[in-house]
C-alpha cells in the first residue's frame, strides 16, 4: 500500500546490524523489506546508527510511545521511555502523527494495529474480545493469567494433543491473532518467517525462542487442566457439567 524503494540488504551483514537486539532486527527487517508497514523498536543505544539505517534501508525512524518491557525466558525486549517507531514510508509516519489526535480509543487501536500490519479480524478481537461468549466460565476460571481467545484455544489444542502452526512462533510481541485458525495471520506470518529466516537467521532464532516461552506456558496450563480431569469439549460455553 504505502511502499517505496528496496532496502540495501548489505546492511544485514554489517557488525552494526549485528549489534542491534535480534528481536529489534526482526522488526526493522520486515519494515525495510516492505512487508510490515511499521514496527516498534527499543534501540536507544544506537542513536548514531539511526540515520545510516534510515538511509540505507529506506525507512523512517522516529521516537515515540511510552515504556514497556517484554520478558520471556532468556529473551528480553525492552522498550525504554521513548521507543523508536520504524515506518516504511513518510505517509505511514504522517498517519502515526495524526493518531494522537484520534479521540475514539477503539479507532486509534484499530489504526495502530493496521499500521503494525495486523489483520482486521485480529484487531477486531483485540478491541472487543469474544472469549466470554465462546468458552465455559468454569474453564476460564481454571486458566491462569490474562485471558484472550488465542491463548485459550492454544491451551485447548494442547489438551487435545495437537500442535500449534509453526508460523505463530514468528509473532511480534505486541501481536495477538484472533484465533489459532486465523488464516490471515498464518499467511502474514509465513511471509515474515520467510524474510527473517532468509536475511537474518539469528534474529529468527531469537524471535522463535521468545515466542516458544509463551507456548510452553500454554502447554503447562493444558497439562494442569488434564490433571484436573478437564476434557476438550468442556471448553464449549454450552457444556453442562453433571458433577
Ligand atoms: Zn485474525
Amino acid at each position: 500500500m504505502f511502499f517505496s524503494k528496496k532496502p540495501n540488504r548489505e546492511v544485514y551483514n554489517t557488525p552494526l546490524w549485528r549489534s542491534i537486539n535480534p528481536i529489534d532486527r526482526a522488526h526493522i527487517l520486515l519494515v525495510a523489506e516492505k512487508i510490515k508497514p511499521a514496527a516498534y523498536c527499543g534501540f536507544t543505544d544506537l542513536e548514531g546508527a539511526k540515520e545510516y539505517l534510515a538511509q540505507e534501508l529506506n525507512v523512517f525512524i522516529v521516537q515515540m510511545r511510552g515504556h514497556r518491557t517484554y520478558e520471556r525466558g532468556d529473551e528480553t525486549l525492552v522498550f525504554p521511555h521513548r521507543i523508536f517507531t520504524i515506518c516504511a514510508s513518510q505517509k505511514i509516519f504522517q498517519i502515526y502523527q495524526k493518531l494522537s489526535e484520534v479521540s475514539n480509543l477503539d479507532r486509534a487501536y484499530d489504526v495502530e494495529g493496521k499500521l503494525l500490519g495486523y489483520p482486521r479480524c485480529c484487531r477486531k478481537e483485540y478491541i472487543r474480545p469474544t472469549y466470554q461468549e465462546k468458552f465455559n466460565q468454569y474453564i476460564l476460571r481454571l486458566i491462569r493469567g490474562k485471558l484472550y481467545t488465542f491463548k485459550i484455544e492454544c491451551v485447548q489444542r494442547y489438551l487435545e494433543g495437537k500442535e500449534i502452526q509453526k508460523e505463530f512462533l514468528y509473532l511480534m510481541p505486541t501481536q495477538t491473532p484472533h484465533s489459532v485458525d486465523c488464516s490471515s495471520s498464518i499467511g502474514l506470518l509465513s511471509k515474515w518467517k520467510y524474510a527473517i529466516d532468509g536475511f537474518d537467521p539469528k534474529a529468527a532464532k531469537a524471535l522463535v525462542a521468545f515466542n516458544q516461552v509463551s507456548f510452553n506456558k500454554f502447554k503447562e496450563q493444558a497439562d494442569y487442566l488434564k490433571s484436573k480431569g478437564v476434557a476438550s469439549e468442556q471448553f464449549n460455553r454450552g457444556y453442562i457439567f453433571n458433577k
